[in-house]
């Protein structure tokens, strides 16, 4: 490293900390909203068993049940999501041309190179460097991004410092895990220059099926503790429903996602024997037992259709296409301005913010088939779980608190473009469909 780029990182550096103070005692000022969406939501008139039950109708009640200070809020939080991936791209894409133009990231691949003569070792230490200063220029949006903005909209419970302190060990998590991941590939790019994008991919691909594998054991409770779910009036209607379809599971998990935020939600995560279905303490406290079944059906319905594996083929997919555009993209800009970044070749650790850039960008303009992928899938893990739970009120109902965080009612385009999973109006359609078809079970409602 040169003298005057490091006085230049230095000053840099200066500048970020006073922001970062400034952000501190701003984050200290920030109040608390309370969530504005009802707990108990009952089933509207129209949506009750009759001789002239329509699914439009019933859609229609349920929709009226939000009030309308709650809808307009979490419509401004989502379509505000859309334009802070604009902005994360942005920014992201403008902190990896300052580290490339003002040269700091040749100069932190010269200090690697000072530090030790293995080639893995320099690789390490030079993601050690780049993710963070990349951290620290990336606060100021991730701050607003993960802290204030879910604190206005009433999204989050944590203080400043326990959240500082999650996002502490998830950047622990990265330098270690990041570390071994890009010395493995640059290793991989050194020795085959020529196949390098197809091997990259492959081992990429299995990196993901090992932080899957390991997620729910390992990394989860770092942030979390996971319990095994005891009330049996909540358990047993999901075992024997889990039963009825052939998963093997004895157990169901409850995670205390109240400690960072409001939202109800459950998931399937990791894969094997590590596979397992875990719902939220949110989930278990606001909604009623009809909503947690209708809502454990869907994650059911995740397990049954092979969701995780059919998602990993669509990955390999993805990740060789990324691969192949990344190899064409690095070696045109090299070309272009190899010698001003001062970077040797692909193999140089150096071009990692080049490599950022180009994933980014990848990844920014396959969003749409992205979601579609996805909310494809949701919609599968919807109707299965219709089927399996027979609780299309309790589904309707789910809709409705999940639509805290998200959009209810889109147009068809943005649906397409953003939304990675139905709409909350579709799928209360959807449910209010299948009830319109089996009125007969509700006979008593
Ligand atoms: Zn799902």
């Amino acid at each position: 490293m040169d003298d005057n780029s490091r006085s230049e990182t230095e000053r840099g550096l200066s500048r970020i900390l006073v922001t970062m103070t400034l952000l501190l005692l701003l984050a200290l000022a920030v109040p608390a909203a309370p969530t504005t969406m009802p707990s108990a939501i009952p089933i509207p008139s129209a949506a009750r068993p009759s001789a002239h039950f329509d699914e439009q109708a019933a859609t229609d009640a349920y929709l009226a049940e939000i009030p309308p200070a709650a809808r307009a809020r979490s419509d401004a939080y989502f379509e505000g999501g859309y334009w802070l991936q604009l902005w994360d791209f942005l920014y992201g894409a403008l902190i990896a041309v300052i580290l490339l133009n003002l040269r700091w990231s040749a100069a932190m691949r010269n200090l690697a190179e000072r530090l030790t003569p293995l080639g893995p070792m320099r690789t390490a230490i030079y993601w050690i460097q780049y993710l963070l200063v990349v951290a620290l220029l990336g606060f100021p949006l991730g701050v607003y991004e993960g802290y204030f903005r879910e604190h206005q909209y009433g999204l989050a419970t944590q203080t400043f410092g326990p959240w500082m302190f999650d996002q502490m060990k998830g950047l622990l998590l990265n330098l270690i895990f990041g570390a071994i991941l890009t010395a493995v590939l640059f290793g991989i790019v050194r020795k085959l220059p020529r196949t390098w994008w197809i091997w990259g991919a492959i081992v990429t691909l299995a990196f993901l099926i090992f932080a899957i594998l390991i997620g729910p054991v390992f990394i989860l409770p770092l942030f979390n503790k996971v319990t095994r779910l005891n009330d049996p009036v909540v358990t047993e209607p999901i075992l024997r429903m889990a039963r009825a379809n052939g998963i093997p599971a004895n157990d169901i998990y409850e995670v205390d996602a109240s400690r960072q935020t409001t939202r109800m939600s459950a998931n399937v995560s990791g894969f094997g024997n590590t596979m397992r279905i875990t719902l939220n303490d949110n989930l278990l406290h606001r909604g009623s037992l009809e909503e947690i079944q209708a809502v454990m059906g869907h994650e059911m319905g995740h397990y049954v259709l092979n969701h995780v594996y059919k998602s990993m083929l669509f990955f390999l997919v993805l990740i060789v296409v990324w691969f192949a555009a990344m190899r064409w993209s690095l070696e045109w800009a090299l070309r272009h301005w190899g010698g001003r970044w001062q970077i040797r070749g692909i193999g140089d650790t150096a071009i990692l913010p080049l490599v950022f850039l180009v994933t980014s960008l990848f990844f920014f303009i396959v969003t749409p088939i992205f979601n579609t992928y996805v909310r494809t899938q949701e919609h599968e893990a919807d109707m299965f779980g219709i089927n399996a739970s027979r609780q299309p009120d309790g589904f309707a109902e789910a809709a409705i608190h999940l639509a805290e965080y998200r959009k209810m009612n889109p147009g068809p385009i943005e649906e397409f473009i953003f939304f990675d999973h139905p709409s909350g109006r579709n799928r209360i359609l959807d449910a209010m469909r299948w009830k319109k078809e089996n009125l007969a079970l509700f006979a008593g409602q």
